[in-house]
């Protein structure tokens, strides 16, 4: 082999590996101009199928909850009263609807589907809302995402029809010079709770519950018991704390 026929070989090497690194590299922006063409037009619920899974990057996150937000759920948890139960990192758009088809439906849709709630206060009986709490730190007075994303939620719950239908109270953790307090903070949403109802509501048809009497004492019952239509036969034990 003379030295002419080793450097075309040469050549030739490199020049596959050109073809390839351009080939792959066309075909990754390619799918990456796909994602973001499909997002836009495609409707949330729909997915992107034609896009390959392995063009997607996704990692486990390390960790669920930041340290203020588990020593302050680990406080709550102890000191809440037994008819309550705390639900964390609820999706906005889990608890609230898109209410008509109209021209920024896409937006609407997409800003309460990004955004969560640190945590919601449910009752343990009947898993109604009572109370949305919001763990807020320094980053809420300075960045600007944050702030955006506070204010919005603000519009949403004094928003109508939210207006009254949904109580949320914003806490923050206390420094001190041994780390944080979070006493105050749970007092606070403790105090709120006194004032916010429980509503009995059937947790299966979704109708006002009535305290019934039966041969055994009084219970909370579904309307819908006898309902031809659509009937319900939930019941729950009656206790004063429910
Ligand atoms: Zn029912």
């Amino acid at each position: 082999m003379n030295d002419n026929t080793i450097y075309a070989l040469i050549f030739l090497l490199v020049l596959i590996v050109v073809f390839k690194i351009i080939g792959k590299s066309c075909k990754h922006r390619y799918y990456k101009k796909k994602i973001i063409q499909e997002s836009s037009e495609t409707p949330l619920h729909k997915s992107n199928d034609s896009v390959p899974f392995s063009h997607f990057a996704y990692e486990p996150k390390k960790y669920f909850f930041s340290s203020n937000e588990y020593f302050f759920y680990k406080e709550l948890e102890r000191k809440l009263p037994t008819q309550y139960i705390i639900f964390p990192k609820v999706r906005v758009g889990d608890i609230v609807n898109v209410r008509s088809i109209v021209e920024y439906d896409r937006a609407a849709l997409s800003k309460v589907t990004s955004k969560h709630f640190d945590f919601l206060i449910m009752s343990k009986d009947f898993l109604t809302l009572i109370l949305i709490v919001e763990l807020d730190d320094k980053s809420h007075d300075i960045n600007s995402a944050t702030i955006n994303r506070d204010e919005f939620i603000n519009d949403l719950i004094n928003s109508k029809p939210m207006y009254s239908k949904l109580e949320i109270i914003r806490v923050r953790c206390k420094k001190t010079t041994n780390g944080f307090d979070y006493t105050e903070a749970v007092n606070s949403v403790l105090e709120k709770l006194k004032s916010c109802s429980i509503e009995a509501i059937c947790p299966l048809c979704h109708s006002k519950l009535e305290i019934k009497t039966g041969p055994y004492g009084e219970f909370w019952g579904c309307p819908n018991y006898y309902s031809k239509t659509n009937p319900c036969d939930f019941t729950h034990n009656y206790t004063e704390d429910n």
